[in-house]
């Protein structure tokens, strides 16, 4: 009878770090939402048809019911919503978008029925589940997400 080596081998793990620039597209739908950014400092979500969920960022297809978001379900979100969830770094990384002290929050924008990630610079003390914030637009936009250079506690 032979013996299953799985049950013999001692299981090892590997640590790594992996620093890759990397270009990919962002697609129609991430584009639109880019570009909105960008041109009109404006933050738009699209709305599921089959079960009305509003996503931002938008979604091609609805990760709920799996139905193609139509392009004709675009809407304008406003600037402010509420954390419900954070992390605050303290600690410096190459891969952080920007120096630390900051936080990384997820925020519940007002008519959104998701969290949009998005990070908190200043006002770390007074962070909070549950405090209102409101999205800065930085000064020189390129069509990316921190072209929102993050949100501010209102
Ligand atoms: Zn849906």
């Amino acid at each position: 009878m032979m013996t299953d080596w799985r049950n013999e081998t001692e299981a090892l793990t590997l640590k790594g770090q992996i620093k890759m620039p990397y270009t990919w597209s962002v697609g129609e739908t991430g584009s639109r939402f880019l570009v909105a950014l960008r041109d009109e400092q404006k933050i738009l979500a699209n709305r599921c048809s089959g079960c009305g969920k509003v996503y931002v960022p938008p979604r091609k297809n609805c990760a709920t019911c799996f139905t193609e978001i139509s392009t004709e379900n675009w809407l304008e979100l406003g600037n402010e919503g509420t954390v419900t969830a954070f992390t605050v770094v303290r600690y410096a990384y190459p891969l952080q978008p920007v120096a630390p002290p900051f936080a990384y929050a997820i925020i519940q924008l007002a008519g959104a029925d998701v969290g949009f990630v998005h990070i908190i610079k200043d006002g770390l003390d007074r962070l909070k589940n549950g405090v209102r914030v409101r999205a800065k637009f930085g000064i020189e936009r390129s069509g990316r997400i921190l072209d929102i250079d993050g949100f501010e506690i209102v």
